[in-house]
């Protein structure tokens, strides 16, 4: 490769390299001082809003380095619409994922090896594959695309724990750059995952948050009103494009069926949809053909519509940055849309009491610690749903917990395997034994005989193959299903997964730990609150809201007001309480938690009541199905910590 040197010889490489790889005449807004900082040897991150040209930082830049380029992403699924773009322009480019077949995979591994794959992408949950690993270190890679990079940030609106591991997998392979990508990232995101990279701060480019087509309206309105008026709002024009954005289903569905009696023609989108319903209301909205969306969040990803005119919020955003998403939605035309924000205070403290839902109690830590000290086997197998329910730690908080534990050194986290493997056959399993002779023959038997089919799905009995069947071992009938499946005699699943972890450490005070891991959490939560907190003060911002959107995200809009939102126009917003809430003293203790009470059993800890009362859901209220209750939620409008004192003294009495 010749070697270049000089600023102005790179510029003009690039933009060759742009043009000539895939056909763009000129550079979007920050795309060229991303790409010249990583063809320049240098780390660099690229904020940019969704759409504004973040993967083609590292598409290009890609072209001009020497070894792979190993882009890491939290969703293969979003990686689709990359991969097609890139080998329809010829370049080398492969995901690896679960539905690959055994040939597939290894081939796509051969490659990257031999240095014929410019660009690897993988889901981040495939570090904790072993043999990947072993794999990884036989590659040279010369860059680690770190995609959505601010789930590494606690500060960050969607903390991934494993992405906490990503800088020491940067070492450990050896990869001498880093890329970080993301769409929405604050001046404090930016800092923490630029400081756990080892990024540069000048090589932070952030770029088009700013949008002067949007309208930003903050309209204070009771919780009683909130249809009226949104209905209101879309009779203004009842045909353009809308999106309403709402935090629960059931929302989607009662305001949809309103907006229909009214004469919109409004459809409900959200994940408890099945999924050729949720797509076919996708695609009605793509086409013109529906005009307004009621959605929860999960309305948005890869949705490219152009023309939507309006998205109202009928519920408050989760954050800053889903609100600065969910609006980006809309006008990507170019022509003036309307955004606005139904506001009140009635439901902070519900979204305030999901996280004190998800920090673990100090006992619960403690518990899992003494389990790692007594545990005596080489390897800690678990599986995450029965230690969740075990130590009463939700799904989420468990993982963060288990990697904090492995950021101390105290554990690693080594595989995943499956416990139960079930197919369907398509083809009969004799047909499937007569393909094979000899030995092969006599252990295919083994395995069908060592299986049995209920309605649909055949179940392996793995324990009575391995006890029955001397030569062999659990990889090679793994291996075997895997075989039939690549083959399409069998449709084969995976189910109940084990994590085996190293213990690595287990010499340590369980209490100093204990208090040390508890106070990462509680930081976290206080955090999380803060983050409600600044999203209400922003919305009632004494300055231009634009403005202050655009500093959010370390911007700088270089005007004081923009003059298209609702404070340039008519001041500042009010937010306000519009429900009365009695206080607690007027509930009856017993009444209420008398019936959870009896379902809970001696056991029950004043912590679940409290869960229970606000609504708050937890492993062991799932297993008593504690939903069903007549008053589970009730005094979900009051602020947890307030019902925890309650309960408290009710128990005290
Ligand atoms: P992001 O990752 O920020 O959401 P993408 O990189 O996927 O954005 O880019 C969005 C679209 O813009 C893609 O279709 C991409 O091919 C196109 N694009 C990116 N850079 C340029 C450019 N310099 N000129 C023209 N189109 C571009
Ligand atoms: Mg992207």
């Amino acid at each position: 490769m010749e070697i270049i040197t000089g600023k102005g010889k790179v510029l003009i490489m690039i933009e060759q390299g742009l043009k000539k790889y895939f056909g763009f005449h000129k550079f979007k807004t920050g795309q060229k001082k991303v790409i010249s900082n990583i063809v320049d040897c240098q780390s660099a991150a690229a904020i940019f809003p969704t759409g504004a040209g973040k993967s083609l930082c590292y598409q290009l830049s890609a072209m001009f380095l020497p070894h792979m380029t190993l882009v890491v992403s939290p969703l293969l699924a979003l990686m689709k619409d990359q991969i097609d773009f890139l080998l329809r322009h010829d370049i080398s480019a492969a995901r690896l994922d679960s539905t690959l077949s055994k040939d597939e995979y290894n081939q796509i591994l051969e490659k990257a090896r031999n240095g014929n794959l410019k660009i690897l992408m993988i889901a981040v949950e495939r570090f904790k594959n072993e043999r990947f690993r072993a794999q990884l270190k036989r590659m040279n890679i010369s860059l680690m695309v770190v995609d959505e990079a601010h789930c590494i940030s606690e500060w960050g609106h969607n903390f991934r724990p494993d992405y906490l591991k990503l800088p020491a997998y940067k070492k450990e392979f050896g990869i001498p750059q880093v890329l970080l990508l993301t769409a929405t990232a604050t001046r404090r995101v930016i800092n923490d995952m630029c400081h756990k990279f080892e990024v540069p701060r000048n090589n932070v480019m952030v770029t088009g948050f700013y949008r002067n087509n949007l309208y930003l309206q903050v309209s204070p309105t009771p919780e009683s009103e909130k249809k009226e008026r949104l209905l209101q709002r879309l009779n203004e024009s009842p045909k353009a494009p809308t999106v309403v954005y709402v935090t629960l289903q059931k929302t989607a569905e009662h305001v949809a069926e309103f907006l229909s009696n009214n004469d919109i023609c409004a459809y409900p989108y959200h994940a408890g949809m099945a999924d050729e319903k949720r797509e076919e209301i996708q695609n009605k909205f793509m086409a013109g053909e529906i005009d307004c969306v009621v959605a929860t969040i999960a309305f948005g990803m890869g949705i490219d519509k152009k023309n939507i005119r309006r998205v109202i919020h009928y519920d408050l955003p989760k954050s800053i940055e889903n609100y600065s998403q969910e609006i980006g939605r809309s006008g990507r035309d170019g022509r003036s849309s309307f955004c606005e924000v139904l506001a009140n205070r009635d439901k902070i403290t519900v979204l305030e009491n999901f996280i004190y839902g998800d920090t673990p109690e100090k006992q619960a830590i403690n518990k899992l610690l003494k389990i790692i000290i007594s545990y005596n086997k080489p390897v800690w197998e678990i599986k995450y749903t029965t230690l969740s329910y075990e130590l009463d730690i939700r799904l989420l908080p468990l993982k963060t917990l288990l990697v904090y534990l492995e950021m101390e050194g105290i554990i690693h986290h080594k595989y995943t395997r499956f416990e139960e493997y079930m197919f369907k056959y398509h083809i009969e399993p004799l047909e499937i034994v007569n393909k094979f002779k000899g030995e092969r023959r006599t252990f295919v038997k083994e395995i069908f005989n060592n299986c049995h089919t209920k309605r649909i799905w055949t179940y392996l009995n793995m324990q009575n193959i391995l006890k029955s069947y001397e030569l062999v071992e659990r990889e090679r009938v793994i291996a075997a299903l895997e075989y039939f499946s690549e083959k399409g005699w069998i449709e084969l699943q995976s189910k109940q997964a084990i994590e085996g972890y190293d213990i690595l450490k287990s010499d340590f005070n369980p209490h100093l730990l204990g208090e040390k891991i508890y106070r990462l959490f509680e930081t976290k939560e206080k955090k999380e609150i803060e983050r409600i907190h600044n999203m209400i003060d922003f919305f009632e911002s004494s300055s231009c809201i634009s403005r202050k959107l655009a500093q959010y995200f370390d911007e700088d809009i270089k005007k004081d007001e923009c003059g298209h939102c609702s404070f340039c126009r008519t001041g500042p917003a009010v937010i306000e309480h519009t429900i009365q809430l009695p206080p607690l003293e007027t509930y009856n203790y017993n009444k209420l938690t008398d019936e959870f009470i009896k379902a809970a059993g001696i056991n029950c800890n004043p912590l679940d009541i409290v869960k229970f009362l606000c609504g708050i859901s937890s492993p062991i209220l799932v297993k008593l199905k504690a939903k069903q209750l007549e008053h589970f939620g009730i005094l979900e409008k009051y602020p947890f910590l307030m019902v925890k004192k309650w309960v408290n003294e009710a128990n005290n009495e």
